[in-house]
């Protein structure tokens, strides 16, 4: 059998899971709206496609504790009938499903909020009000409430939720619990809170009913838990009824990523191993997990009972299935980049995901067998072409993908060099092997042009950008971003005009060099300063970043920060990468020239030299359409999508996103 540990039983207090998989805790926006059968065809797809344990997104059991105003909750009857249908549909596809108990605390998003203690989130304009012993007491009955009603709505049992930063995190660590009552004080007291929801969530629910308890390993804040109270919380947690340790990793408010494509696979593993090496409770190990080869291995290693993945879920709904069927390069990858899913959630969107359009859409966009099979030729061979033919050929029509150079993946293959990003690596090899097991007719090294696409009965352009060169003097002596990222010699000194999500990729991989942290998990907890949580509490260490491999200059025109229209959960991690590395950032910047020095520049009404031994423009691209305008004119049946449709924000979500939705009409 494949993955023999991560595919065998397990039990845990009252349930037999089949698997020792978790899909973890994720919001979707799904759960916000009124209709169920959004969320219940999301989950149930997950549950057909064998996870062992699904854990819901966060329910609040009050509404001042709910993550934002109007986020959801279960307050009533209603809300019990609407989980019905979710748990229903997990039980029905042979799944189990707990819901986890989400109290937001100061991080909640509204004036409302309350806390142990009236001290601001630094990620919150909401100062908390301070709850009376009284109200903690309150609270924590709101707990009990809350796991009653969703038993009551079917779940298999509750997580409770204690840590990210969370209410009943706030209550362990000094700095967010400045309490002298009984809520308070030393770590004892402190403690209290999390221990007693999860008490009287036992005393009321009884044995049979499943308790996970979301515990921080690692805090990444100032003055966080350190070790030896993570072990008491755990000892204690056990003693007050839960099941299982489910673990968490870093406060929302931390400045180290925790889960981001830069962080290595499994750096928070040998936390999650510790815990375990104290046989307190079975371990559920997380965070930057993404392939059952990684999480395999933890498991046979010994440093947890189970794993909790959470995106790779979005990814790929049939993660379990297409590993037990030993398909597991099948498995569409999470690369960790949050740019569908915790960038949606934090933008006020649905959750999606950008390898897989139908993640929270399942209802809508349906691969369904095409009624009449077609001859679908693609030109390009970038994401939204590769996509469009993984869709048209699982559907059952006959593709031709016809690509220009001797290799498919377009700017993927750009992507892939920058440090941080090498999961884009796996992705491409996901798609490659995809195209190969549908039986797409791939030509490389072939620039399709009218001749070559008479005859189908639908052509699909998807032939991308090219880089948009600058009309300024010198222009020509500059290199562009993918001379660069292919590998073109570059000096000690650069400037690089333009500074959208390519001029960040490209500083990166100039600042960087050849070693990248992202690999090297020793290197990347140094420059980052992740400690030892026994060695220092939160197991926050003094960062020591890496030389940088060369002086780099970023540019834009726009005034002010630079990276804004970065991803909303990401952007600072891209921004305090450059910075560590001595990366110079100029906004406000009018371009002269181009010259032998470097780049002549106006800022603030002064001229003046940016010196460079290299200068590299990232100034946006163009829409590659030439090929499809020769198809118009020709009168043949053309699609045009991606970089070729529009240049303007292109991203690989966006292209993708529009293969898969074509392909699925056609
Ligand atoms: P972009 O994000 O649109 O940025 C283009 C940059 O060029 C901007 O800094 C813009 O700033 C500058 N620019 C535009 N026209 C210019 C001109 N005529 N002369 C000089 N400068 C000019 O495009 P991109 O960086 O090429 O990225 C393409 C897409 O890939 C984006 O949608 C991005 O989201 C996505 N992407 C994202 C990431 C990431 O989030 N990490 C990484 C790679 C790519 P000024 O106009 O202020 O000068
Ligand atoms: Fe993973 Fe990115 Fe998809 Fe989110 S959007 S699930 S991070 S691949």
């Amino acid at each position: 059998m494949p993955y023999p540990h991560l595919l065998s039983p397990i039990r845990l207090g009252p349930l037999t899971l089949r698997n020792r998989v978790v899909m973890g805790s994720m919001h979707t926006g799904l759960e916000d709206i009124s209709d169920p059968a959004p969320l219940a065809a999301f989950y149930a797809e997950r549950a057909a496609g064998g996870v062992g344990l699904i854990i819901t997104g966060g329910i609040a059991p009050n509404r001042h504790g709910a993550v934002y105003e109007g986020a959801a909750g279960l307050f009533g009857a209603a809300d019990i009938a609407f989980h019905q249908h979710i748990t229903d549909a997990v039980h029905q596809n042979g799944g189990r499903i707990a819901m986890q108990i989400l109290h937001a605390g100061r991080y909640a998003y509204t004036q409302g909020c309350v806390a142990p203690s009236p001290i601001k989130s630094p990620i919150s304009p909401f100062r908390p009000r301070e709850l009376t012993s009284a109200e903690v007491d309150a609270e924590l009955d709101e707990f009990v409430t809350a796991a009653l009603r969703a038993r009551q709505a079917g779940y298999d049992g509750v997580e409770v939720m204690g840590s990210e930063g969370y209410f009943l995190n706030q209550f362990l660590v000094r700095p967010t619990n400045a309490r002298s009552d009984d809520w308070g004080g030393d770590y004892a007291h402190r403690m209290r809170a999390p221990v007693q929801a999860v008490a009287r969530i036992r005393a009321a629910l009884g044995p049979d009913f499943l308790i996970i308890y979301r515990i921080s390993l690692i805090d990444l804040i100032p003055d966080g838990s350190t070790w030896d109270e993570v072990l008491l919380l755990a000892r204690a947690m056990k003693q007050a009824g839960a099941n299982v340790l489910n673990t968490g990793i870093g406060w929302h408010e931390s400045r180290i990523p925790t889960i981001a494509t830069s962080v290595p696979r499994g750096a928070f593993v040998h936390l999650a191993a510790r815990l375990r090496g104290e046989d307190i409770l079975p371990v559920i190990a997380t965070n930057r997990i993404n392939t059952p080869d990684l999480a395999e291995d933890i498991l046979a290693r010994g440093h947890a009972d189970m794993i909790s993945m959470a995106r790779p879920f979005l990814a790929d709904s049939a993660f379990v299935a297409k590993a037990a069927a030993g398909q597991a390069a099948q498995i569409a990858p999470c690369i960790a980049c949050n740019q569908a899913c915790l960038d949606h959630t934090f933008s006020g969107k649905l959750a999606t995901c950008l390898v897989n359009p139908r993640a929270g859409r399942e209802t809508k966009l349906r691969y369904t067998p095409a009624p009449q099979p077609k001859r679908i030729t693609i030109v390009g061979g970038g994401a939204a072409g590769m996509m469009a033919a993984i869709v048209a050929a699982t559907r059952g029509h006959q593709v031709t993908l016809m690509e220009a150079m001797g290799a498919l993946g377009g700017q993927l293959n750009l992507a892939k060099q920058v440090p941080g990003k090498e999961e884009f690596i796996g992705l491409l090899d996901w798609f490659t092997s995809e195209l190969l097991r549908l039986r797409v007719q791939v030509h490389l090294n072939q620039r399709a042009d009218v001749p070559d696409l008479r005859g189908a009965d639908e052509v699909i352009i998807a032939t991308g950008t090219a880089p948009r060169a600058l009309a300024i003097d010198g222009a020509s002596r500059a290199l562009t971003y993918a001379d660069v990222l292919r590998g073109a010699a570059v000096g000690a000194r650069v400037a690089v005009i333009g500074a959208g999500g390519i001029g960040f990729d490209v500083a990166e991989y100039l600042a960087t060099g050849p070693h990248h942290p992202s690999r090297d998990l020793t290197m990347w907890q140094r420059a980052w300063g992740v400690g030892d949580p026994v060695m220092q509490a939160g197991g926050l260490a003094v960062p020591q970043p890496m030389a940088p491999a060369r002086h780099v200059t970023l540019m834009q025109r726009k005034t002010g920060k630079l990276g804004r229209g970065l991803g909303k959960t990401t952007g600072w991690i891209h921004r305090a990468g450059l910075a560590a590395k001595g990366v110079e950032m100029l906004g406000g910047v009018q371009y002269r020239a181009i010259t032998p020095q470097g780049v002549l520049i106006a800022q603030n009404g002064t001229e003046r030299l940016v010196q460079a031994d290299t200068v590299v423009v990232c100034a946006g691209q163009i829409s590659q359409r030439d090929v499809a305008d020769r198809a118009i004119a020709a009168g043949l049946k053309v699609h045009l999508i991606g970089g070729a449709d529009t240049a303007s924000e292109l991203n690989a979500q966006r292209a993708i996103a529009q293969g898969a939705e074509l392909a699925a009409r056609l």
